[in-house]
């Protein structure tokens, strides 16, 4: 790790075959610090030479015998030096993270220091993907092996970036592919910082590579090359469907955690000191820049005013300032253009009816003119089919709905392109697994919100995208089945079982 915080002047360039290098294309782009405004260091816009020579060294990596013949035990070793060399700098990558994206550094921490425990986790699994023995006719073995797919891009967003690129690297990495990453132009910083934590762990050159710049220029380029295997994409709904076409044209295959437009379900007897807290935490706590923002509330009737006034009380006592301070509750979004994007949204969610309750504007007080801050926004009387209720922000703004029983609420919150996760708050079993039945989400938080681990399958439903990361459906993605057939006969041809093609 070169620094704890980068000086602004410092220059990152790509990361291909063990080696920092230039582009050839020779530009480059700035990332700035979203809570000052001001620029903080350069990274490479790589262009389609660069990630040819990045496709290519993972290509002759896969190959060669140093990564293709390596013990699935010394991979897995390997793999837990590599969380070793996160937990030794976890507080490092934090700083930088929030530096680069705005969220809270208490977050950033606590997901640096919960990172580690995802590298052991796939590090468990290296040695433990098995294949099988099927049966056909006795005189035959036909058995099953699952191998490694190939070359992985990885192409991550910039809300959570090591964290993302992680749950994509790390099982890749334990099922034997190489890897061609590009973080988002927006946060590159932690994982140029990163391959050194690789190299210390002695993967071997060309296994992961680092293609950096835009979407349009490196991200097109990599999802586009011809030797790329598979692609697995965290990112906006419009650049997934453009990634899910490249993809289909090869066709090779793609994994795609994609928007989100969550439902977080208040019931009349919900414990209001548990759920309040989780509605807040679910759409604010990373300034609502993440997937799974809770940013649709439904709250039930009888209660609906209650919720409504307390929300606002929250709300209002929450403290924007430096993400980098310990008592600030908000920080700023994470870039200029997704300001604008922010404040867009919430005149247009005034312009089809709604009432703002809560913030609505940029702020402004003092230091934080600088930055890209926005307030927490709470908007009363947004209509479900408005478009405030079906687009994704990605900012702080929640949409507060009133319902009447389950089957009005399920109508609802289903009534959506996305289905990533929804929450429900309640203290009725029966009705937690009814709704967790009914709830069109590929994740359900009943009486929490925002849970993740790496033992559990996370992934979305319909525009959300589809395929699976973490836990064991994870390893599917990352691996292709071979089928191997041995006729065991020393006379005869056998096949009673057997249809020909
Ligand atoms: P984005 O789609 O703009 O960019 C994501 C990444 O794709 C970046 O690295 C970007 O450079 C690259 N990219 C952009 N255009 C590309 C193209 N044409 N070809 C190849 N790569 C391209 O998304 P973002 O603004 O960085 O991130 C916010 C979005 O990510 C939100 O919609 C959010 O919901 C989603 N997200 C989803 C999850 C999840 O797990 N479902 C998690 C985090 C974020």
């Amino acid at each position: 790790m070169s620094a704890t915080q980068q000086e602004p002047g410092t220059a990152y360039g790509l990361y291909i075959d063990g080696q920092h290098v230039q582009a050839r294309t020779g530009e480059t782009m700035t990332s700035v610090n979203p809570a000052t405004g001001r620029p903080w260091y350069t990274l490479a816009n790589a262009g389609a030479e660069d990630v040819d020579a990045a496709v290519r060294s993972a290509r002759a990596a896969l190959s060669a015998r140093e990564w293709r013949d390596m013990k699935p035990l010394d991979r897995a070793r390997l793999l837990r030096r590599v969380a070793d060399g996160v937990a030794r700098r976890a507080d490092q990558l934090a700083v930088l993270e929030t530096t680069d994206n705005g969220k809270l550094i208490r977050e950033m921490r606590a997901q640096m220091r919960a990172l580690p425990s995802l590298w052991e986790y796939y590090a468990g699994w290296a040695d433990k993907v098995h294949g099988s023995v099927v049966p056909t006719d006795p005189a035959t073995l036909t058995y099953l092996r699952r191998e490694p797919v190939g070359v992985v891009a990885v192409v991550v967003p910039w809300n959570s970036p090591l964290a993302i690129a992680s749950t994509k690297i790390a099982p890749a990495l334990a099922t034997g592919n190489t890897v061609v990453v590009k973080p988002s132009e927006h946060t590159t910083a932690s994982m140029m910082e990163f391959v050194a934590i690789l190299e210390e762990a002695g993967l071997p050159a060309g296994v992961v590579n680092v293609v950096t710049g835009a979407g349009s220029s490196a991200g097109h380029a990599l999802v586009a090359h011809p030797d790329v295997d598979l692609i697995t994409f965290t990112g906006g709904t419009e650049t997934g469907r453009a990634i899910a076409r490249i993809a289909a044209d090869r066709p090779i295959r793609s994994v795609l955690e994609l928007g989100g437009k969550s439902p977080n379900i208040v019931f009349a007897d919900a414990d209001l000191d548990r759920a309040l807290p989780g509605l807040v935490a679910g759409i604010f706590a990373a300034c609502g820049q993440t997937c799974v923002a809770g940013s649709r509330a439904f709250v039930q009737r009888p209660i609906y005013d209650e919720v409504l006034s307390r929300l606002e009380e929250r709300t209002r006592r929450m403290r924007l300032g430096d993400p980098l301070s310990e008592d600030t509750d908000i920080g700023p979004v994470a870039f200029e253009g997704q300001m604008a994007r922010v404040l867009e949204y919430i005149d247009v969610g005034r312009h089809d009816g709604g009432t703002v309750r809560v913030g609505g504007a940029r702020a402004v007080d003092g230091d934080l003119a600088d930055g890209y801050f926005v307030e927490p926004t709470i908007f009363e009387g947004v209509r479900n089919d408005s478009r405030l209720a079906r687009e994704e922000v990605f900012g702080p703004v929640l949409a507060v709905m009133p319902f009447d029983d389950d089957d009005d609420v399920v109508a609802a919150a289903n009534d959506s392109l996305f289905g990533l996760a929804a929450g429900v708050w309640t203290t009725s079993l029966s009705r937690a697994h009814r709704m967790a039945h009914r709830l069109d989400a590929g994740t359900v938080w009943v009486n929490t919100y925002r849970a993740l681990s790496p033992t559990t399958p996370f992934g979305g439903f319909k525009a959300s995208g589809y395929g699976k990361e973490s836990g064991q459906e994870s390893i599917a993605e990352y691996t292709r089945v071979k089928t191997v057939w041995l006729d065991l006969s020393d006379d005869a041809p056998a096949d009673a079982l057997v249809m020909r093609r």
